[in-house]
């Protein structure tokens, strides 16, 4: 079931890709939604869940207007493979490139942050926008005042990496983190231009 939360999740992921849905695009399939990992049950059928039992008539007719539109920007969104979801947590990109303070800027403005993997599911679900645009992307992870020491932005510990074999290698001198187009990490300097991706 989708909670307020996850729903205003997905309408801060909505209005960062705002310009991708106004091209209004035909609604994405089923297959899709397997590949991308996003709830089979959608986040207009969650929306329904939440709000439904506890509205009147008139509510219930803004609802079922809400969740067709939502549901239409869904399927745009899934089709322009731009949002990609796991465990609860929405990624998406703009298909723009920066570096990590743009990116970190450009998240936070639509209301999420940069992209940080805290386990597998979450990484593959990042490596699918670095595979598909074949663009590196910066993680949410930076290098603490101890080198070779990473972290997540709010200071707490990896509970997971995949370093590239022989990284981080930076040793204090490359305090950001890149995500190759294999999934593994690596290291680096923060003034590169790479995809951004935030989550929500
Ligand atoms: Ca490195």
């Amino acid at each position: 079931m989708l909670s307020p939360q996850l729903f205003h999740t997905i309408l801060g992921a909505v209005f960062f890709l705002f310009p991708w849905c106004a091209q209004g695009k035909p609604a994405g399939s089923n297959a899709l939604l397997d590949v991308l990992h996003l709830p089979k049950n959608g986040i207009a059928e969650g929306l329904r869940e939440v709000f439904l039992p506890q509205a009147g008539n008139e509510m219930e007719n803004v609802i079922h207007q809400l969740e067709h539109r939502i549901s239409r920007l869904e399927g745009v969104l899934y089709l322009e493979k731009i949002i990609t979801g796991s465990g609860g947590k929405i990624f998406a990109t703009n298909g723009k490139r920066g570096d990590f303070r743009t990116t970190l800027k450009t998240c936070e403005e639509a209301g999420g942050s940069i992209a940080a993997p805290r386990n597998q599911g979450e990484n593959d679900a990042i490596l699918y926008f670095v595979k598909s645009f074949n663009t590196y992307a910066y993680l949410g992870i930076k290098e603490s005042l101890i080198p070779s020491k990473f972290l997540f932005l709010d200071g707490t510990r990896l509970s997971y990496t995949n370093w590239h074999v022989n990284e981080p290698s930076g040793k204090g001198e490359e305090e950001c983190v890149q995500m190759y187009t294999d999934g593994t990490w690596n290291d680096k300097r923060c003034n590169q231009n790479y995809l951004i991706v935030c989550q929500f």
